[in-house]
């Protein structure tokens, strides 16, 4: 007889942040021993995590060790980078957008300058949900740790987390890779992968949220009119919704008369359908590249925005000197490109290639973009800094 098919397991995205040497690739070896042990996952070694493959994103060389294991609730792909510029690089690119991270401190430092950067941007592109590790129990005593995690939950506040909800576990990850039993040890990491399937929700599609298509391809349908094609990023969609063409400095209103899932019209589409919709009274030209479908009157378009950008080095085929203020080049994202200038905030006049910095952007002309949307910018071709948007400015 056949079997039953095993559920599948919801997924999730995560990874370790924090500073250098408080434990994260440790971290990250001892949570796959201790659920080898509990026979869900493979053991992965703590070499095998540190040498990390050398990965081009977006045209950057990010080295970063991608894990995977479950639990008994979810299936996780689990993210680790070597170095500090890694891991601000893997968050600036969007490269392993997570659902949620695990901050790693040690107990006998504290947060230090890095877990603060990493927490900084994890805000900015938008990963919600955190957990705390506080690591090297074993090293700690009971004040101390408790001292620790009291700072620590005054700092996920003051960057606008929920530092009063957010879980924190005290033990060692070394212990916990060495087999140990006791309290720091594999329990500890056990507690851990309680909290983060407990407090780090599964991605979900977003249904609720207003209607929002980016427009892969647009052509005519003879005697019918213009259809534009794409997947749906969020809300819902049914036959006679009033929406808006978004994009290059126009906003135009038209109501969708016909939506097709393969081909076959249906009342209604939503979130992550790959649709293709009849527009009303469009024609062709005024569809272009990089424009958005959304909902009527629930989004508009600008050209100003707030972005976290990295500049490549000269060794990633980035520039050998620093942007100022006032730089011009061409910004893509999505499925389009125009000319866009950088402006370093106040304070600041120049970045330097491998350094990144928070910069304001001004586009030759308005769109429909929304945070977390990641971009690059190139010079004749060659990509010279990547970035994400973190905030819209007018
Ligand atoms: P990362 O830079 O954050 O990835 O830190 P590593 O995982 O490479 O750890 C840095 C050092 O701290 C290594 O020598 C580890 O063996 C050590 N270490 C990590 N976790 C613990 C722990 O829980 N207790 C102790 N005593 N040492 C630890
Ligand atoms: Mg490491």
């Amino acid at each position: 007889a056949a079997q039953p098919a095993q559920p599948v397991k919801a997924h999730a995205n995560i990874g370790t942040i924090g500073h250098v040497d408080h434990g994260k690739t440790t971290l990250t070896a001892a949570i796959t021993k201790v659920l080898q042990k509990d026979g869900l996952a493979k053991f992965v070694s703590y070499d095998a995590i540190d040498r990390a493959p050398e990965e081009k994103a977006r045209g950057i060389t990010i080295n970063i060790a991608h894990v995977e294991y479950s639990t008994e609730k979810r299936h996780y792909a689990h993210t680790d980078c070597p170095g500090h510029a890694d891991f601000i690089k893997n968050m600036i690119s969007g490269t392993s957008q997570m659902d949620g991270a695990i901050v790693v401190v040690a107990a006998t430092d504290g947060q230090m300058p890095q877990t603060r950067e990493h927490l900084l941007l994890a805000k900015q592109v938008g990963v919600k949900h955190l957990v705390v590790f506080i690591n090297k129990a074993d090293l700690a005593d009971k004040e101390m740790i408790e001292l620790v995690e009291i700072e620590m939950r005054e700092l996920l506040s003051d960057f606008g987390f929920d530092g009063l909800a957010t879980p924190v576990i005290h033990g060692s990850a070394l212990l916990a890779l060495n087999g140990d039993e006791s309290s720091f040890g594999a329990p500890s990491i056990r507690k851990l992968l309680a909290a983060i399937d407990e407090y780090v929700p599964t991605p979900q599609r977003d249904l609720s949220s207003p209607f929002w298509l980016p427009i892969d391809s647009a052509f005519t349908v003879p005697g019918r009119g213009t259809v534009v094609t794409g997947t749906i990023k969020k809300g819902t969609l049914k036959k006679g919704d009033e929406t808006e063409l978004l994009g290059h400095g126009s906003a135009i209103k038209t109501v969708v008369t016909d939506v097709q899932v393969f081909r076959k019209s249906v009342p209604v589409a939503q979130a992550g359908d790959n649709v293709g919709l009849l527009l009303r009274s469009i024609k062709l030209p005024q569809v272009q590249r990089g424009m958005v479908l959304v909902a009527a009157n629930s989004a508009t378009i600008g050209n100003r925005y707030r972005a976290q950008l990295y500049l490549l080095t000269r060794g990633e085929g980035g520039r050998s000197r620093p942007i100022i203020s006032g730089y011009i080049q061409q910004i893509f994202s999505a499925t389009w490109n125009l000319a866009v200038r950088v402006d370093m905030p106040s304070g600041k006049d120049m970045l330097m290639p491998g350094d990144h910095s928070d910069v304001n952007l001004t586009l030759l002309k308005r769109m429909a973009i929304e945070p977390g949307q990641p971009f690059t910018i190139r010079e004749n071709n060659y990509n010279v800094a990547t970035g994400i948007i973190t905030e819209r400015l007018s």
